[in-house]
């Protein structure tokens, strides 16, 4: 008989009941050190006492009004937004995949109002994950997230990933954009190098074609900047952010420049919870830490110490895993084991880890973990290694 519950997931046999900072405590009591942070989502941790206050407050005084009204909260992030990146403009989602989904639009539309309707094709690399909706999957290409589906969205070039000669020779008249991670996420921690970053946002100048990044993931401090293609100093026409931007709270963002922007007037697109006051209280209160370049430096320092560590730890124990990579506290162990074997054998260690492909472990623990929780972190990942 089928769960009451859709089973489209393989969940483990853990259920949590409360959260604090790097921490959770599941049903049993036990206390979990948390290195997945609901995938890069609870960014702050569990219960920060400022988005508690940010949420509470909001919620004692108004939930929900709609997009046909003014909301101050949403103005009031948008404004943070445009201050601190490339962005001129902002339209707010509730998840990643909503954001995609405008992304796609947005640059279509933007070429359809230049008089370019036949440019809608979107190029995208081998093992990016930009969401489930038809598009998200579409954009993706993979065929265990496409099969069965029916029809796709067609406007979609799927490129080997990182391949610059690939791309130059996809690139015809009908191109529109160019869409990627600047760390693939569930592709298993992949970095695009900075000179690759560079290299795409100069063959979009060059081709007039818009440059999308997907931070949904990578984004929102995680590798240490506010966004991760600030290393490589370039910036996206359009950029599609959720995850850790509301530190647990479901919100998503779609950024882009007013060039990029010009063809969403009035009525081209919309949502009903999207940029609600719960959601952007909660973003206010995400975006006035994680904008602090002291929070920023440490998650710098912080990440150098957790990387140094986990090379002494894949040295010492060279069956189980082949390298770290990934960049900030955006990390994956590449395993000779299943990712999924050594996922689960965390869990008796006490420590949450989430897998990817590519056999990667991966690693995003809150940006507010201390250095007393990366050593004790380790210490419980090279437990986890030995016994296995
Ligand atoms: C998680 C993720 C998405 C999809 O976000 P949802 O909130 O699950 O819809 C899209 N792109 C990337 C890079 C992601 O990591």
């Amino acid at each position: 008989m089928i769960s009451s519950v859709l089973p489209t997931y393989s969940r483990a046999p853990l259920s949590f009941v409360s959260g604090a900072g790097s921490w959770l405590t599941e049903a049993d009591g036990r206390r979990f050190l948390d290195l997945g942070a609901g995938i890069a989502v609870n960014a702050l941790g569990h219960a920060h006492p400022k988005l508690v206050e940010a949420l509470t407050a909001q919620a004692g005084a108004l939930w929900h009004t709609s997009n046909l009204y003014q909301i101050p909260q949403q103005q009031a992030l948008a404004d943070k937004l445009v201050d601190a990146t490339f962005a001129d403009t902002v339209f707010f989602t509730n998840s990643g995949t909503e954001s995609c989904e405008l992304a796609v639009k947005m640059a279509r539309k933007y070429f359809y109002d230049k008089g370019q309707p036949e440019r809608v094709d979107i190029i995208t690399f081998d093992g990016s994950f930009h969401g489930r909706s038809s598009a998200g999957i579409a954009a993706a290409g993979s065929e265990k997230m496409t099969k069965g589906f029916g029809p796709l969205l067609p406007g979609f070039v799927h490129l080997p990933f990182g391949d610059h000669d690939a791309l130059t020779a996809a690139i015809n008249e009908n191109t529109c954009a160019i869409m990627v991670e600047p760390v693939q996420g569930e592709g298993g921690i992949r970095p695009l190098p900075d000179v690759c970053l560079k290299g795409l946002r100069d063959l979009c100048d060059e081709h007039g074609i818009l440059m999308i990044l997907d931070e949904v993931q990578c984004g929102v401090g995680r590798t240490g900047k506010l966004f991760a293609h600030e290393w490589a100093g370039i910036t996206p026409d359009i950029m599609m952010v959720a995850k850790g931007i509301g530190g647990g709270f479901p919100l998503g963002a779609v950024l882009a420049t007013e060039n990029a922007a010009s063809g969403m007037t009035a009525g081209t697109h919309g949502s009903t919870y999207g940029g609600n006051p719960l959601g952007c209280a909660v973003g206010c209160a995400v975006m006035d830490i994680v904008t602090d370049p002291e929070f920023l430096a440490e998650v710098n320092r912080k990440a150098s110490l957790l990387r140094q560590k986990l090379e002494g730890l894949i040295a010492s124990h060279p069956d189980v895993f082949e390298s770290v990579r990934g960049t900030g506290l955006m990390l994956g162990l590449k395993c000779k084991v299943a990712p999924g074997d050594f996922v689960a054998a965390g869990y008796a260690q006490e420590v949450i880890t989430v897998p990817a492909a590519d056999n990667v472990v991966r690693l995003l623990p809150p940006l507010t973990i201390t250095d007393d929780e990366i050593a004790e972190a380790v210490a419980r990942l090279d437990r986890t290694a030995a016994s296995l």
